[in-house]
């Protein structure tokens, strides 16, 4: 068993007991990116509340276990097309930026590419840049997803005041991969059981463009996810005949050298065992 980290991963919908198997599979560090809950929520005090759990109740269940729990504060793509709600939860964020566990602005991005997400997008950028915080970018699904990365990757480019290697590129694919890693980013595989990317479709992607600035997630959620997939790239690399350092580089110290950029961020209080 090899220590890991999941860095997009959405514990709040996950049980105690994930928690529980994921420490028994060597996670020991996750990092939390603010979320769609599944339904629209009220109003800008929904999110005080969500932020509230993400900050200061989420860290205790997860240390139960010996995981160090971060998170990343924002509004989501999807009530992005909200404008009027979305500034008002933007407007809320710098109250909660400074506790320890935040590590940045996510993940934000876009979802339909909408002309209203796109305001948003830029609207989290420009507080990142005023901040001078980390940021993780959610890239749309299927369809949408070249087309939405392209113009993500746009206006963050034209974002002068953010450096591209303080920037994530989360749930990239064969067809975006590449943009993202030339640009300067930091690249996130989503392991998913069946969109996105499964972990023998992340390893080949690692055997075609190596491993610098890339990390594998789960982003596990209330949806049909599977918070081991981290666990399941590892395996699925072993079988391939990799060895433990470039599987120690993608799953933990790349992570750790991202995350590491924050100022707040303090990787000696993580708990790795031999
Ligand atoms: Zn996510």
């Amino acid at each position: 068993m090899s220590n890991y980290i999941d860095p997009h991963i959405h514990m709040v919908s996950r049980t105690t007991d994930d928690y529980k198997r994921m420490a028994l599979a060597g996670c020991v560090m996750v990092s939390e990116p603010a979320f769609w809950a599944g339904f629209d929520r009220s109003g800008p005090e929904g999110f005080r509340d969500y932020f509230r759990q993400l900050t200061a109740y989420e860290k205790n269940r997860a240390a139960a276990y010996g995981i160090a729990h971060h998170c990343w504060l924002c509004i989501n793509a999807k009530e992005a097309e909200n404008v009027e709600l979305s500034r008002a939860v933007i407007k809320m964020i710098p109250e909660f930026i400074e506790n320890d566990c935040v590590l940045g602005i996510g993940e934000i991005g876009l979802n339909k590419n909408t002309r209203n997400e796109a305001t948003v997008f830029l609207e989290h950028l420009d507080l990142a840049a005023e901040l001078d915080e980390l940021v993780l970018v959610h890239t749309p699904h299927l369809v949408d997803k070249y087309q939405g990365t392209r113009m993500i990757l746009d206006m963050v480019r034209d974002e002068k005041r953010i450096a591209p290697h303080r920037v994530l590129i989360d749930h990239v694919e064969e067809h975006t991969i590449k943009p993202a890693l030339d640009a300067g980013h930091w690249v996130g595989m989503t392991l998913y059981p069946i969109s996105k990317c499964t972990p023998a479709r992340a390893a080949d992607m690692i055997e075609m463009y190596g491993t610098e600035r890339i990390m594998v997630n789960s982003a596990g959620d209330w949806g049909h996810s599977d918070p081991l997939a981290v666990p399941e790239f590892i395996f699925e690399m072993r079988s391939r005949g990799h060895d433990e350092a470039t599987i120690r580089k993608i799953t933990f110290d790349n992570p750790l050298s991202f995350f590491k950029q924050c100022r707040r961020f303090k990787p000696e209080k993580l708990r790795i065992g031999g």
